[in-house]
């Protein structure tokens, strides 16, 4: 019955001069992931794309339309000639179908973009609800809270009947060129911090420090996991592997216990700042909330970003664990973050690391150690692996 999808674009409608680069984007990433269906069509209009089904069941395809930033909301539709009477028997069609044997109110939205069609929106509205009305039981009229819209848009190529819009992702669409690096460790909250990056129109690339023999390969596949499911919403991704152990090693032997957190971060940042250089990044982002352990405090942060002046993003920073684990969930990063694999960062944990770290007696310790050359043998081993998207089992988005 349903031979079209309608996507809404929400707020890219609005930027602007950004708007036509935005809608390209958003084209391009639509089709790439409607690449498995090559029959099916996509055509843009202003505030719109309508995907042309040609025969392809929608349920598949609506799952993965709702993976793609930047599409507000998106519904099935029915396409009909300019002609009044096939509307009201396709809007009949289509109310049945989304009515089942349930009861239901409704009221019918007529837009009419295209002027030629010679009934205005107004006595459309009247006409094709006192039809549909006639020809149902369980149904009432209720203009200001309807169980269901069904909306009428008369273009110029046809007239599209919808109910219901879904959600999509939201966001902006991914523009290749606003690349970020995120700082991606196997727990709950940098794979989130990721999502949520992507989500405002950011190429993602990933960097993950792991410490062989001390963290196991196992860690490390349970971090390229993790970016499967992160490529689902933003197409293939590039996760960078950092050899980590001999940092880590000289650190815990030079600098003081309850400094080692501190330094070691302030280790990763520079190490990262390198990558994104050398990869055309243009921020870093992390999955650091404020005051969740020690390493989180305001007083941490600003010792540890003083190694880079680089834009640090940090998307969870006014979250608690709860929201942040809902977000886990819901996208299916959660059950893989848990698997219980050690962290490079766990592993050479102290037990008491400073909550209030200073810059000075930061870059006081740092005298000690040969930063460059382990910033540079790190960057060196980098191992640079593309993750490629994956294309089954989709969770709920938000
Ligand atoms: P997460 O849940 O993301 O591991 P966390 O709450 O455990 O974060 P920390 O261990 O303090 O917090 O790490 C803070 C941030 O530092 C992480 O969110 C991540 O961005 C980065 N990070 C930590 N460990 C690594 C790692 N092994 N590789 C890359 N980035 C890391
Ligand atoms: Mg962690």
């Amino acid at each position: 019955m349903y031979d079209h999808i309608i996507l809404r674009y929400g707020e890219i409608s609005l930027k602007g001069k950004n708007r036509k680069g935005f809608i390209t984007s958003l084209k391009k990433r639509v089709k790439q992931v409607l690449s498995d269906y090559p029959s099916i069509e996509v055509h843009q209009s202003f505030d719109r794309m309508i995907v042309k089904l040609n025969g392809e069941d929608p349920e598949p395809i609506l799952k993965k339309l709702k993976t793609i930033f930047g599409i507000h909301s998106l519904s099935v539709a029915i396409k009909t000639e300019h002609d009044l009477n096939l509307i009201k028997e396709k809007a009949l069609q289509l109310v049945k179908d989304q009515m089942g044997d349930a009861s239901m109110t409704f009221k019918v939205t007529v837009r009419r973009p295209f002027k030629q069609f010679p009934h205005r929106s107004q006595d459309m509205n009247r006409d094709i609800g006192g039809f549909v009305l006639s020809h149902t039981e369980k149904l009432t009229v209720d203009v200001h809270h309807p169980d269901m819209e069904l909306k009428v848009e008369v273009k110029q190529d046809g007239a599209y009947l919808s109910c219901n819009n879904s959600e999509g992702a939201g966001g902006l669409p991914t523009v290749q060129e606003n690349k970020v690096m995120l700082m991606l460790s196997g727990g709950i909250d940098s794979p989130v911090a990721g999502y949520l990056t992507m989500k405002r129109g950011v190429k993602l690339e990933a960097v993950h420090f792991h410490s062989p023999p001390f963290t196991s390969e196992r860690s490390r596949q349970k971090v390229e996991d993790l970016v499967k499911v992160l490529s689902r919403f933003g197409g293939d991704i590039r996760l960078h592997i950092v050899p980590f152990t001999n940092t880590q090693k000289a650190i815990q032997k030079e600098m003081p216990d309850n400094y080692s957190m501190t330094i070691m971060r302030r280790m990763m940042m520079r190490i990262t700042e390198k990558l994104a250089e050398k990869n055309n990044a243009l921020a870093i982002a992390t999955g650091e909330s404020l005051g969740q352990v020690a390493s989180q405090t305001i007083q941490s942060m600003n010792t540890i970003n003083e190694v880079t002046n680089y834009p640090v993003l940090r998307p969870l920073i006014s979250m608690d664990k709860i929201e942040i684990m809902r977000i886990s969930r819901a996208i299916d990063l959660y059950d893989i973050s848990i698997r219980p694999y050690e962290d490079c960062c766990t592993v050479f944990l102290p037990e008491a690391p400073k909550t209030k770290p200073k810059r000075e007696h930061a870059n006081k310790f740092e005298q000690y150690l040969p930063v460059e050359e382990l910033v540079e043998e790190a960057v060196n081993g980098v191992e640079t692996i593309i993750i490629k998207e994956k294309d089954d089992s989709f969770g709920e988005l938000l």
